[in-house]
């Protein structure tokens, strides 16, 4: 069996391997960022749906705060799917 692989390509690696989407507000000043619903996405995408060198998510982004579309994704690890506060 060879050795699996570690990068992240699609949405259901991120689910497998418990990371999470951020999504950031594209609106200078706004900035607000929340964790975005990877079942919903693969329930709409697809989960072999490829979001390396895609700008689709981001541009599909709605703020939650100020209505502006479109912004940044980031990929956070496992361990920062805690209740923020500390740190
Ligand atoms: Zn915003």
């Amino acid at each position: 069996m060879p050795l699996k692989s570690t990068v992240l390509s699609t949405l259901q690696d991120i689910k497998v391997s418990r990371h999470h989407f951020f999504g950031h507000c594209g609106r200078p000043g706004c900035s607000h960022a929340k964790i975005l619903d990877i079942d919903g996405l693969i329930h709409r995408l697809g989960p072999d749906y490829e979001f390396v060198g895609n700008d689709k998510l981001q541009k599909s982004l709605v703020c939650d705060v100020c209505g502006h579309k479109g912004g940044t994704i980031t990929l956070h690890g496992p361990d920062r799917g805690k209740a923020p506060g500390r740190g």
